[in-house]
């Protein structure tokens, strides 16, 4: 049994053993980015079916663009090997309760508008649109869909193993995986800093995501990618505060090559 075991388990490395773009961390992932972009794409449709989209002129539309064009462009820079196979869609949701944001593997992603409500300033709109970001960009959606396989029953590993990928069935269960169950609090750390540098890169004020997360930590009714498995704010902060120098001084290089855009990006938008 431990031989099989050990079998099993070297097989699965062989298979899908790939690093984090960005930290150098082994993960388990059974999909090739294209396959993870097609999952998420349905995701995306599926999860966007029923909800109310602003339009492409709205100007909180517009305004999550511009600042999604930026994360997009650090995000390129910073990470290429996934930031350049990304589709990069921001879409806005008319949801004020909803203080959410999301991006499925391949690109796609999705802003609340109770999110933009919440967020004081594009720069921690920006906080939280390059935690998004960095999910995809860290490719944690589909592996946390091979966690949940090797878990699973031994069909499930066989399945995932061999290609049917019977976790991946309807574009119902795809939305209900990448999109309902939360993500580990590794991937959540992960998420804030690799995101926290990508916002930074892109010229928005890194210091921000302090009191953001102090906020969104706080504040009931929010959703599951921003409630219970998130790190618990202590370990949260601490991450960030020591990560706050690097952040910072790549800040301060984006906004000294670049201090027209940045200057002309509106700080904050009061509500
Ligand atoms: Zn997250």
């Amino acid at each position: 049994m431990r031989t099989l075991t050990t079998l099993l388990v070297s097989t699965l490395a062989l298979v899908g053993c790939t690093t984090v773009e960005g930290t150098g961390r082994k993960q388990l992932n059974f999909y090739a980015p294209d396959e993870e972009a097609s999952l998420g794409q349905q995701a995306y449709a599926e999860e966007l079916k029923d909800a109310k989209i602003l339009a492409d002129n709205d100007p909180r539309t517009l305004r999550v663009r511009a600042i999604g064009k930026r994360i997009e462009n650090a995000a390129r820079q910073r990470y290429p090997r996934m930031g350049n196979q990304m589709a990069w869609t921001w879409t806005v949701v008319d949801d004020p309760k909803m203080v959410n944001a999301w991006m499925v593997p391949g690109g796609r992603a999705a802003v609340y508008t109770g999110m933009i409500d919440f967020a004081r300033s594009d720069d921690e709109l920006a906080v939280v649109m390059g935690h998004e970001a960095c999910h995809a960009i860290a490719r944690h959606g589909t592996e946390r869909v091979t966690h949940g396989a090797v878990i699973g029953t031994g069909t499930e590993i066989a399945g995932a193993a061999t290609g049917s990928r019977e976790v991946a069935q309807s574009s119902a269960m795809v939305a209900h995986v990448l999109l309902q169950l939360p993500h580990s609090r590794e991937q959540e750390i992960e998420a804030d800093e690799i995101g926290l540098l990508t916002a930074a890169q892109a010229g928005y004020d890194p210091r921000s995501a302090i009191d953001l997360w102090r906020r969104m930590q706080s504040q009931s009714g929010g959703s599951i990618e921003f409630l219970s498995t998130h790190p618990s704010e202590s370990t949260r902060i601490e991450r960030l505060q020591a990560l706050m120098p690097q952040a910072t001084a790549i800040w301060q290089r984006a906004r000294a090559d670049a201090p027209a855009a940045n200057a002309a990006a509106p700080r904050s938008q009061a509500r």
